[in-house]
C-alpha cells in the first residue's frame, strides 16, 4: 500500500496539526451553526458531526440521520470550511457524498467489523476521490485495523488516512478507552505514508484530559487531532464529559508545543548511538541469563523439582524492585520487565522438561 495519498486539506497552515473539531452528534440546524461558527472564528477549518450514532445500548440519541447533512453542507456553503461525518453502511456513505461530504470516517465498531468494512468498499469503489479515515478498531488489534484499511485500498481508494481513538478495556481505568500508543506506533512503523490522527475525546471521555492527551500525540509525530467541540457542552445530547466549547478547544491547542520531530540534532545522534549499545549489552545479558535458567531447568528435570517456585518468584521479584526503586526507577515497572523475563524462565525450563529438550 505505499502509493498510499496524504490527505491535503485546505486553508492548514503547513508545519501546524491538522485539527479536524466539531461535536460528537449534529443535534440541530442551530447547534451545527453556531459551533460551526465559533470553531471558524478560531481558525479551525475542517468540521466534524456524527448524523448516524453508533449507541451501546438502544434508546439513546442515535443521531438525527439524514436530515442532519443538510446541516453540515450549510456550513460548507457557509463559512468554506471541510465536513466530516462518520458512515456505517452502503447508504450512509450514498447520502453522504450526495451532500457532499469531503471527509468521511469510519468508526470504532464499524472498523472492527469486516462485512461492514467490505460492503462500505465496495460503494466506495463509486467514488474513489473521497477522503477516507479509518478509525482503530474497539479491541486491539492492528491487524484489523490494517485490514479495514486494505479493504478501502483495494476498492481504488487512496486518500486514506487512520484516527487512533483508543481501545476498549473492562472496567473503570482512567482512560475511557486506553491509548496503547505502541498500537498506532506501529501502525506509522507499517504504513508510514499514512496520515495518523488522534482521538484525545474518545480516548480521554473526559475534558480534562484532551490537552495532555492532545500534547503526548504532537510529542510522538502525530499529524493531527481530531477533537470533539460543542457550543454548549452541558446540554449535549451524546458524549457530555469529553465535550468542550470552541473557545477552549482554541486555548488547549493554542498550548500545544509542537516539537521539530525532522531534524535530528548532533547532540541527539551521539545520545542515540548511546542508547543503541545499551541495548545491545541488555540484550546480551538476558540471553546469558535465559541460559543459566535452562541450566537450572535441566538440574530441576534431574532432580525431579517443580519448575515454578513460588517462594523464589516472590523474593525475585522483590528484591529487584528494590534494587530497582533504590536506582531512582519506578516500582510498577521494575516489577512488569521482571515479570516478563520470569514469564520467559518458566516457558523455557517448562520445554525442558516436557520436551527433554538439551541445553
Ligand atoms: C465519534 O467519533 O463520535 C465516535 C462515535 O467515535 P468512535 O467510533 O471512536 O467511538
Ligand atoms: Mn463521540
Amino acid at each position: 500500500m505505499n502509493d498510499i495519498e496524504k490527505i491535503v486539506f485546505k486553508n492548514i497552515e503547513p508545519g501546524r496539526p491538522i485539527i479536524i473539531a466539531g461535536p460528537c452528534s449534529a443535534e440541530s440546524r442551530e447547534q451545527v451553526l453556531t459551533t460551526a461558527a465559533e470553531l471558524y472564528k478560531y481558525g479551525i477549518r475542517i468540521f466534524r458531526a456524527g448524523v448516524w450514532k453508533p449507541r451501546t445500548k438502544p434508546g439513546g440519541f442515535e443521531g438525527v440521520g439524514i436530515q442532519a447533512l443538510e446541516w453540515l453542507a450549510k456550513v460548507k456553503e457557509q463559512y468554506g470550511m471541510e465536513i466530516a461525518t462518520e458512515v456505517a453502511n452502503a447508504s450512509h456513505v450514498e447520502a453522504a457524498i450526495k451532500a457532499g461530504i469531503n471527509l468521511i470516517w469510519i468508526g470504532a465498531r464499524t472498523s472492527a467489523n469486516p462485512f461492514a468494512m467490505q460492503e462500505i468498499a465496495n460503494c466506495l469503489r463509486n467514488y474513489k476521490d473521497i477522503s477516507v479515515l479509518v478509525k482503530n478498531p474497539i479491541n486491539p488489534d492492528l491487524e484489523l485495523w490494517i485490514g479495514s484499511i486494505e479493504r478501502l485500498y483495494n476498492a481504488g481508494i487512496r486518500k486514506l488516512g487512520a484516527i487512533h481513538r483508543g481501545f476498549s478495556v473492562y472496567g473503570q481505568h482512567m482512560y475511557r478507552n486506553m491509548p496503547q500508543w505502541h498500537i498506532p506506533i506501529e501502525l506509522r512503523r507499517r504504513l508510514p505514508q499514512l496520515q495518523i490522527f488522534t482521538d484525545p475525546s474518545h480516548i480521554g471521555g473526559r475534558r480534562e484530559l484532551i490537552a495532555p492527551i492532545s500534547q503526548q500525540s504532537m510529542d510522538m509525530g502525530f499529524d493531527g487531532l481530531i477533537i470533539e467541540s460543542h457550543c454548549n457542552p452541558e446540554m449535549a445530547l451524546s458524549d457530555k464529559a469529553q465535550q468542550v466549547t470552541p473557545e477552549v478547544l482554541n486555548s488547549i491547542i493554542n498550548t500545544l508545543v509542537i516539537r521539530d520531530n525532522v531534524q535530528t540534532t548532533e547532540n541527539l545522534n551521539t545520545l542515540r548511538q548511546q542508547i543503541d549499545q545499551i541495548d545491545n549489552d541488555l540484550l546480551e545479558i538476558l540471553s546469558k541469563r535465559m541460559q543459566i535458567s535452562k541450566e537450572i531447568g535441566q538440574y530441576k528435570k534431574e532432580h525431579n523439582l517443580t519448575v515454578f517456585q513460588a517462594r523464589r518468584h516472590d523474593d525475585v521479584l522483590r528484591s529487584r524492585v528494590q534494587y530497582g526503586v533504590n536506582m531512582g526507577m519506578d516500582g510498577d515497572f521494575v516489577k512488569a520487565v521482571y515479570q516478563a523475563i520470569h514469564e520467559e524462565s518458566v516457558r523455557l525450563q517448562m520445554n525442558i522438561i516436557n520436551n527433554n529438550n538439551s541445553i
